[in-house]
């Protein structure tokens, strides 16, 4: 069971991939790891890896709680926070890590498509951000993590919906560095390349192909490559850092 002042770990799309890595690079017994998911069409398959992620912190002595919370509804993303202020009182770290792609040429591009992307990548960080800037304001510190990816800022053909959603990001990362330093708070952003997860698992092989032809380390990234920038991003030795940008690209942006 959390405890009240327990120190407070929130990871947006825990469940698979990514998140995952992040929820396990940040376990310490002492915290308590909340994450959420959001998969209406699949509820067995997204509960299941939900269990996954909270075994895998029940390893490493760190107890977890998950929830199905779609992160760009304002109503659900308040009932998650609202539970866990009840609960620990506390928001030290949030990873906005929960995001999806809905590919095509821009002249193909549903306005669907456009919505739901910008709504899940972009709102969903705003949405979750703002809940927690309040938390950590009070408290005088904290660290936002932020998922981007390097096409936010190198762009890419048959990603405008999802580029715009990470160069929003990118973006909402600096300002609310700049907002929150004073008061302790520190933002950062990071801009994964090519990561070897269910998100890019679909990719037909050329695309897979075009994007190992451009990493200098010629090797796709794996989950656990991110995660150690977020581990380091949450730490003490990342105190005099913020409204920066690191890229795990293997070197796709140089
Ligand atoms: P993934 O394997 O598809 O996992 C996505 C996670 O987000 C799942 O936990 C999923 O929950 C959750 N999610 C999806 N929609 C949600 C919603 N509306 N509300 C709450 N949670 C939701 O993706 P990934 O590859 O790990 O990507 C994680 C992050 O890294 C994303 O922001 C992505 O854009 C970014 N990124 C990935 C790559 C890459 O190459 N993989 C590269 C650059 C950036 P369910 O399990 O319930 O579906």
């Amino acid at each position: 069971m959390p405890k009240k002042n327990q120190y407070t770990i929130v990871v947006t799309g825990g469940s698979r991939g990514i998140g995952r890595e992040i929820c396990k690079s940040l376990a310490i017994p002492d915290a308590h790891v909340y994450f959420n998911y959001f998969n209406p069409g699949d509820p067995e398959g997204e509960a299941a890896a939900a269990a996954e992620t909270q075994k895998a912190l029940e390893k490493k002595g760190t107890a977890s709680s998950s929830y199905s919370v779609d992160v760009s509804s304002e109503v659900a993303v308040t009932e998650f926070f609202d539970t866990i202020i009840n609960e620990t009182g506390r928001v030290d770290v949030l990873v906005n890590n929960a995001g999806i792609t809905r590919d095509s040429l821009l002249v193909r591009m549903k306005t669907k498509a456009w919505d739901d992307v910008l709504s899940i990548n972009l709102k969903g960080t705003f949405l979750c951000s703002r809940i927690a800037a309040k938390v950590m304001m009070k408290q005088r510190e904290g660290r936002i993590i932020n998922i981007a990816s390097v096409v936010g800022v190198t762009g890419n053909a048959g990603q405008a919906n999802y580029v715009a959603s990470k160069a929003g990001v990118i973006g909402l990362t600096k300002t609310l560095a700049k907002e929150l330093a004073s008061r302790g708070v520190t933002v950062n952003a990071i801009a994964p390349g090519y990561i070897e997860t269910d998100m890019t698992a679909t990719l037909p092989e050329n695309v897979k192909d075009a994007f190992l032809a451009q990493i200098p380390l010629g090797r796709p990234g794996k989950p656990e490559d991110v995660a150690s920038a977020v581990a380091f991003l949450a730490s003490e030795k990342a105190s005099y850092m913020t409204g920066q940008v690191i890229h795990v690209s293997g070197g796709m942006y140089i």
